[in-house]
């Protein structure tokens, strides 16, 4: 890394920090975060576009085929988002007809959506067949649905089979998707499976993709690129066999990690692209379109979740402060911690950095359960009544993916950018969570 390159990244860090706490000021000011909306998010929106480009650019740097980058909607499940992103040339990589209905609704075009999913109906299948969307099939029983789908259809959509290398876990088992005994794909180094993925291809010359998907948070880079590796090797055999160039385009599916303990953004989409031209370069020759499936390193740093401070009290000399942030918007950070640390800052109520001697103090949620913590014993200024937390990188996985328990609502999330806030997702209200919770049907037990 150059002198300059550094000073470049730090600016661009420094510049992302003035904007998110310049954004916290404005929302308390601006009566967004209030005791009636006690627990609100914000989306930093030019770090989501700087975050698109420099994906573009990393992959542009290292091949000249075509690549499409398909954005992880369950990483961010917000329609305005996948406007946002699909506006910066990034498509959707769907897994339910709940993501694929999303990314309808932002406009993201067919050609540009990837279903994958491993378990997809026939209607689902039926329906990505008749509307032109790319999928991959998780198994054998699958690609068979598929025989019987294809069957008299003319024009067909780029159709894969998801492998899995079996290259093993990261550091967080529940997010390690290449195991030996992971649920995803076909699993390629059990006997006779790898025969088999070859057979399948030369069987039906529809086949034409290949996707692999290593596994998010906790794998490290050099085990996603020998996932990649792996499956570029099947692709490359697959060819020889067919004698002719069947599989056109891998799909190297997500999970670039995303660096939680601080502002800096590290790994980088161009070293990840630097890494693969290195280690796997017939890929990148230009022979192979690639699919990429990003999803938290496109987002997570530029979300931020905004709490009021209820109370302050002490509880066996330990303060605790009692926020309105908790399990509902940071479901696994409460319930894995060690797993999910997050980084928390601290605001007056009027919304400036707090200062002040740090004390050990937990911060807490509103939530009825002993754990419901977003910090514990973590070193901050004294937080008091009326000031305001900011749980930090929480753009992915955090509050677009609500957890109802005690039927907290879904805060709304505004986008924030040059002073102003734009609405991406309303507060739910509490008439919302009668209705959702049967409300209408309140005599159907007696
Ligand atoms: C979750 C997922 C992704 C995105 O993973 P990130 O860690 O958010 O980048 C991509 N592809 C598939 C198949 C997934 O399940």
């Amino acid at each position: 890394m150059t002198f300059e390159h550094v000073e470049n990244v730090q600016h661009v860090e420094e510049t992302a920090v003035r904007r998110r706490d310049a954004a916290v000021r404005a929302a308390v000011e601006r009566g967004l975060l209030s005791e009636a909306q006690p627990v609100v998010a914000l989306l930093d929106t030019a770090g989501i576009r700087d975050s698109a480009a420099r994906l573009r650019a990393a992959f542009a740097a290292v091949t000249d085929a075509p690549v499409l980058h398909a954005f992880a909607v369950k990483a961010a499940p917000l329609v305005p988002v996948l406007a946002l992103l699909n506006a910066a040339g990034i498509g959707a990589e769907v897994a339910s007809p709940g993501e694929l209905a999303l990314a309808r609704a932002a406009g993201v075009p067919a050609e540009r959506t990837v279903l994958d999913s491993p378990a997809k109906t026939p209607g689902e299948l039926r329906e990505a067949l008749d509307a032109g969307i790319a999928l991959n099939a998780d198994n054998p029983q699958e690609v068979a649905r598929l025989d019987a789908l294809v069957a008299g259809r003319g024009a067909l959509p780029p159709l894969g089979v998801r492998v899995n290398p079996q290259i093993g876990a990261g550091s967080i088992g529940a997010l390690s998707t290449a195991t030996a005994t992971s649920k995803f794909g076909v699993a390629l180094r059990d006997e006779g499976a790898r025969e088999a993925v070859v057979r399948m291809y030369l069987d039906r010359p529809w086949l034409t993709r290949l996707h692999t998907h290593s596994g998010s948070q906790g794998v490290p880079l050099a085990r996603m690129v020998e996932g990649v590796r792996e499956v570029y090797a099947l692709a490359e055999e697959i060819n020889a066999a067919a004698g002719r160039r069947q599989v056109d385009t891998v799909d190297i599916g997500g999970g670039l990690p995303v660096n939680f303990a601080s502002d800096e953004e590290s790994p980088t989409y161009a070293e990840y692209a630097r890494l693969l031209k290195d280690a796997v370069p017939g890929l990148l020759d230009g022979r192979y379109g690639l699919v990429t499936e990003f999803g938290r390193s496109l987002v997570a740093k530029h979300g931020a979740v905004l709490a009021r401070v209820e109370y302050a009290k002490e509880s066996g000399s330990r303060p605790i402060a009692i926020t309105h942030a908790g399990v509902q918007v940071a479901t696994r950070t409460v319930y894995a911690p060690a797993s999910w640390p997050l980084r928390i800052a601290a605001y007056d109520g009027a919304g400036r950095p707090k200062t002040g001697t740090p004390v050990v103090q937990d911060v807490a949620g509103p939530a009825c359960f002993a754990g419901d913590l977003l910090a514990e014993g973590r070193a901050l200024p004294p937080l008091e009544q009326g000031d305001v937390v900011a749980a930090l990188d929480t753009g992915a996985y955090y509050f677009s993916n609500h957890y109802g328990y005690n039927s907290l609502p879904r805060p709304a999330v505004y986008g924030y950018e040059g002073g102003s806030f734009a609405l991406v997702r309303a507060a739910q209200s509490t008439a919302e969570i009668v209705a959702e919770s049967g409300g209408a049907q309140a005599d159907a037990l007696l």
